[in-house]
């Protein structure tokens, strides 16, 4: 197993599988235009497989493809079926739905282990409002969908803003209830492409739990990102603390962006380009060493960090900025 200068191992590894989006949340893209990254440079299914191969020698266990919009990639059931052969605990795929109906089976019959959805409102306008397209139907038929093909792991992740949709907790909290899914709570995140992002708008674990009422934590032995509460009624929810909490001690997740830039952080300002190497014909002894420098060197704390500058805290890049590198974007890196 491979650790980094801070002692935390490689364990867990986000795929972007494509830097297009068909919403436009107000948190993540809420920008007019955008700078794509070129078809020609989008790896293969065939080299992201054999990237995953060298990140499982490395450590890696848990695969989760994300984006942009992930089922907007073409053919994606046939990447699951390469990776669901691969040793790993778990295959995961965090969507946001609106294609979900029509791919939840073809993906089950693939070997995806387990589906998250993201789901900010149950209002129809405020769906609208907050992705600037008319989906939450479709969203809503995604989600029964995959809670038929999914036996297990459902989960709906909310990001939840201050005057937005802080109003909402106990309706998702019903819903998910409803569709045998776990909601996860997430603070407003000051990541690049949040261009609109301020403190004010943080809606954070502390007034969450306020809101949600007697609840009470679930100890756990986990290095994953969500706390777990406890509801009087056995119901079970999660909270993503990243902004006012950040857990980045025991982080142990990389992130590998569709044209193979290898992310350290989600902050992180740069990455390493495997595309290169991979397309060079480097061999898998000559992938893996580079993956082990660059791993056994890493000191990120990202969310720390925003976290110290306090009341200077702001969103984190411009729109230009973000022009000039669209990796420096979350539909780019993976959320
Ligand atoms: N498009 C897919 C989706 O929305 O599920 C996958 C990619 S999206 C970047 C992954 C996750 O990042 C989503 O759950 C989204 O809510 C979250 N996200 C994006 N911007 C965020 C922000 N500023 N703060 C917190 N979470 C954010
Ligand atoms: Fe929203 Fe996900 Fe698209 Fe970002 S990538 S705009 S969070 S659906
Ligand atoms: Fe990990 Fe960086 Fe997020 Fe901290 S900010 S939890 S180091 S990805």
């Amino acid at each position: 197993m491979t650790s980094d200068a801070l002692a935390r191992p490689l364990r867990n590894l986000r795929i972007s599988v494509t830097d297009r989006c068909n919403l436009r949340c107000a948190y993540c893209m809420p920008e007019e235009d955008y700078v794509w990254l070129p078809n020609g440079e989008i790896l293969s299914f065939e080299e992201i497989s054999a990237l995953v191969d060298r990140f499982i020698a490395l450590g890696v266990r848990k695969v989760r493809l994300t984006g942009g919009e992930p089922l907007l990639r073409r053919d994606l059931p046939k990447l699951v079926e390469l990776l669901a052969k691969k040793p790993l605990e778990d295959l995961a795929l965090t969507t946001n739905g609106v294609l979900l109906a029509d791919h939840a089976k073809a993906l089950a019959d693939a070997g995806l282990h387990r589906v998250t959805v993201s789901l900010d409102t149950l209002k129809p306008a405020r769906f609208v409002a907050l992705t600037r397209r008319d989906a939450l139907a479709k969203v809503i038929a995604g989600i029964e969908e995959a809670s038929r093909r999914f036996a297990k792991g459902l989960k709906l992740d909310t990001v939840v803003i201050k005057g937005l949709n802080d109003d909402e907790l106990g309706e998702l909290l019903a819903f998910g209830a409803r569709v045998n899914a776990e909601v996860r709570f997430i603070e407003y995140m000051d990541v690049g492409g949040a261009t609109l992002w301020s403190r004010e708008q943080v809606f954070s674990r502390a007034e969450i739990l306020a809101r949600v009422g007697d609840a009470e934590a679930i100890v756990e032995d986990s290095t994953a990102p969500a706390e777990r509460f406890r509801l009087p009624d056995g119901r079970t929810f999660g909270i993503i603390a990243s902004t006012t909490a950040p857990f980045c001690r025991t982080c142990d997740r990389a992130r590998l962006t569709a044209d193979g830039m290898f992310f350290t952080c989600l902050y992180a300002r740069s990455g390493t380009d495997l595309k290169t190497p991979l397309r060079a014909g480097a061999s898998p002894a000559e992938l893996e060493s580079l993956l082990r420098g660059v791993w056994s060197a890493r000191t990120d704390r990202g969310a720390e960090q925003r976290l110290a500058l306090r009341d200077q805290r702001a969103a984190l890049f411009r729109h230009e900025e973000l022009n000039g590198d669209p990796h420096l974007e979350m539909h780019t890196r993976g959320g």
